[in-house]
This record gives structure tokens, C-alpha cells and sequence, in this order.
């Protein structure tokens, strides 16, 4: 990218995590023209083409029998998701099933509700009381557990205090669990695949709906089509947005399973999901979606965000093994985190102001990376990198040299 002032920046971070495809693809920009000149609107409470071809692109993207809710953003899907959640409780005859088990440290959106569910301090701030309802247990963040305890225990730990939450809190109140397959911007913290099949496990066995969130790890960022088949479980309800256009057009989704959208269509006043809104499936954005998923297919993105995540990931391993302020190198697809320490033996997280050095650093050597930001829980310290599904070889050269070089004068 070439910023006003002519310099050159190669975008570590695709945006906000979302331009999987990369940037100047003019064919998406194609798609969106040609259906603003067929049919630039129409309302989702009645249907078009696009809307209709998309949610059949997606049930096949998800490997699942899923029904498909558009809208406009990834906080709105969330929001979507919590009302389907508490309205398939009330329709199947349990509506004390309410509540809402999230983690700390996760990101779900900015509305009322999806800020409600996000387990960060800072962005909270001066805007509580937030919805209630929602609970919030630790994050599966192996580097931090106690001393002592091998990371597989840890993992499981972290699983079962949800369990623990839903049985304290009252097993008929709980409505459902939402989760990140990988926690992103909360610092990219990866379960153990034992973590995500024990919350299954949990969910199931508890009535609890298992809604998760994919806006980030969606559309190939995973290394797979979705975050949770890199897990092997199967969601009750998927919110997607950011990677389903690569960010060109606002447009997001919540898929849930058949059997719940079975329960909507019972007779009663209550009966349908009664969640209008202008612009979510808007034509335009459904096609230039449906363009994007045919990209990332044709270009088999989502294996090549695997591949050139596994050689960033090894290649930051090595090269950082000795450096004294790297405490934890995480990465999931194409998607790393760099957690900066004070030192490694008290695992203090680095200042924010040091942390912003890096990224500054960074930023005059033409790289654009990003951080966790929770500041106000301590925790503003893991360097985050998301490059575009579509680097190529070149830019993730760039990319290292650039990174690896930023990091060095903390050595020092
Ligand atoms: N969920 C996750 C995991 C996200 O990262 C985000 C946005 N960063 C959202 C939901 C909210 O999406 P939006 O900003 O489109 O409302």
C-alpha cells in the first residue's frame, strides 16, 4: 500500500484482521458493480438471489446443515446469536435460559450485548452497565499457568470452570457459551484441541448452546476453511463477518444448526426471529462475498495461510529462542503472537510504552503489525501479526526481516 506521503507499507494486520484476500482485487470490486446495476436493494425480510446463493456457499463452507441470519457487522452477528440462543431456549420450553458463559481476554463487538460478552477491562470503560447476563471464566493462555501444572491439566482446568460456572450459576439458566476458536486481538491465545473438545463435550451435556465466534478466524485465517476444524468440533451457532467480504463491503452472518432454526418455525405469536434490519445481506455485499469465497478457493488461501503460518511461526522460534523480552511465540494459521516480558523468569508483561516502541519501529521500516490492548488489565503486551492470506514469499520476507529487526534494540 502507498500512503499519501508516497511511502510503501506492506499491512501486517489485513486492516483489522479482515482483508484476507488482500488488497486491489478488482474482481470483487466487479461483482459488487455488476449487482448495484441488476438490483441494488432489497430487504432481507422478504429474499434475493445473492442472499439465497450466499447462505448455500456457506452451509457448504461450514460442512454442516446450517441456516443462515445476514447482517451488517461481526458485533451484530454476535448480538443475532444471543437473541436466536435465548429464543430457541424459550421455544423449546426452557425460558430460564438466559445467561451467557464467555472468556476473559475475549473480543465479541461493541454493542451492549457483544461488549457485555468481551472479557476486556479497558474497552468497557465509562460504558457499563453493559447488557446482563454474561459471565466471564479464564482464558485457556498456557503461558500463564500455575507453576507446576503440566499445559494439557491446565487446559482441561480452564474447560471445566466453565462447566463449574454453568452448575454454580444453575444448569437451567445458562443459555449458551460463546467463544473464539483463538482468542485474536485479546493476544492470540490457542486451546489445546482437548480444551475445545472438553467445552463440547460440556455444552452438550449441559443444554448449553455452543456459539462460536469466527469473525476473525473465519475465511482461511485458520488455515482452514473455519477455526473450529482445525478442532474437530461442530458449533451450534457460527458468527462470521470481517474475512467473509476481506473486508470490502460490510456484511456478516450467524449460521445456526437446522434443529434450531426448526424450533422458529413452530406456530406462536413468538414464533419467528423478530431481528429487522435495513442493511444486512445487502445484494451488493452478498455477491462481492460470493466472489471472495470463490477467490479464496480458487487460490486455495486457506492452505497457504497454513503453510506460510507454520514457517512465519517457525522461523520467529528460531530466531527469538534467546531473545530476554520474548516470553511466548503463539501463532494459529496465518496469524502470530509475540508476548513481550520484562524478563523471563517473572513473565511481567512489557510496558505499554515500550510495546508501542516496537510497533513504531516497525511502522518507519514500512510494516504495519498490531497489539492485544488491554491496558487497564496489564496486558497490552503481545505483538500481533495477520498479514493477508495472499502474501507472497517476498512480503513475508519483509515482513520477518522487518519484525525480527524492530525487536532487537529491546535486547540490548
Ligand atoms: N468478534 C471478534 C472476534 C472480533 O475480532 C470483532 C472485531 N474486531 C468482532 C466480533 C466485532 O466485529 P465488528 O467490528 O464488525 O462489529
Amino acid at each position: 500500500m502507498t500512503a499519501e506521503d508516497g511511502r510503501r507499507y506492506l499491512d501486517g494486520m489485513s486492516g483489522l484482521w479482515c482483508v484476507n484476500a488482500g488488497y486491489g482485487r478488482k474482481e470483487l470490486a466487479d461483482a459488487a458493480a455488476r449487482q448495484l446495476e441488476r438490483l441494488p436493494y432489497y430487504p432481507l425480510t422478504q429474499s434475493h438471489l445473492p442472499a439465497i446463493e450466499l447462505a448455500e456457499q456457506l452451509g457448504e463452507w461450514l460442512e454442516g446443515d446450517y441456516v443462515v441470519f445476514f447482517s451488517n457487522s461481526g458485533s451484530e452477528a454476535n448480538e443475532v446469536a444471543f437473541k436466536i440462543a435465548r429464543q430457541y431456549h424459550l421455544q423449546s420450553g426452557n425460558p430460564l435460559r438466559t445467561k451467557f458463559v464467555a472468556r476473559y481476554r475475549g473480543y465479541h463487538g461493541n454493542s451492549l450485548g457483544a461488549l457485555a460478552a468481551t472479557g476486556q477491562a479497558m474497552r468497557k470503560l465509562g460504558y457499563e452497565p453493559l447488557a446482563p447476563g454474561f459471565l466471564h471464566v479464564r482464558p485457556p493462555d498456557s503461558y500463564r499457568r500455575p507453576e507446576g501444572m503440566t499445559a494439557e491439566a491446565f487446559q482441561l482446568l480452564c474447560a471445566r470452570e466453565i462447566e463449574e460456572r454453568i452448575v454454580w450459576e444453575g444448569e437451567e439458566t445458562v443459555a449458551g457459551v460463546i467463544l473464539e476458536p483463538v482468542i485474536t486481538g485479546g493476544g492470540v491465545i490457542v486451546p489445546d484441541p482437548l480444551y475445545m473438545q472438553e467445552v463440547r463435550r460440556i455444552c452438550t451435556e449441559r443444554g448449553v448452546l455452543l456459539i462460536v465466534d469466527e469473525v476473525i478466524c473465519g475465511f482461511g485465517r485458520s488455515g482452514r476453511k473455519f477455526g473450529h476444524h482445525n478442532y474437530g468440533v461442530s458449533p451450534d451457532i457460527v458468527t462470521m463477518a470481517k474475512g467473509l467480504t476481506s473486508g470490502y463491503l460490510p456484511l456478516a452472518a450467524t449460521a445456526v444448526k437446522r434443529e434450531l432454526h426448526e424450533a422458529f418455525r413452530r406456530t406462536g405469536a413468538l414464533a419467528h426471529l423478530r431481528h429487522i434490519n435495513t442493511f444486512g445481506g445487502n445484494p451488493a455485499a452478498c455477491a462481492l462475498a460470493l466472489a471472495n469465497l470463490k477467490l479464496l478457493e480458487r487460490e486455495r488461501l486457506p492452505q497457504r495461510a497454513a503453510e506460510l503460518g507454520a514457517k512465519l511461526l517457525g522461523d520467529l522460534r528460531a530466531e527469538l529462542a534467546s531473545h530476554p523480552q520474548v516470553g511466548d511465540i503463539r501463532g494459529f494459521g496465518l496469524m502470530a503472537g509475540i508476548e513481550l516480558v520484562a524478563d523471563r523468569s517473572s513473565r511481567e508483561p512489557l510496558g505499554a510504552a515500550v510495546v508501542q516502541a516496537v510497533l513504531d519501529r516497525c511502522r518507519e521500516a514500512g510494516l504495519i503489525i498490531g497489539k492485544n490492548g488491554d491496558t487497564v488489565a496489564g496486558m497490552a503486551n503481545v505483538l500481533t501479526i495477520a498479514p493477508p492470506l495472499s502474501s507472497t514469499d517476498e512480503d513475508m520476507a519483509f515482513l520477518q526481516t522487518a519484525l525480527l529487526e524492530s525487536l532487537l534494540p529491546l535486547a540490548r
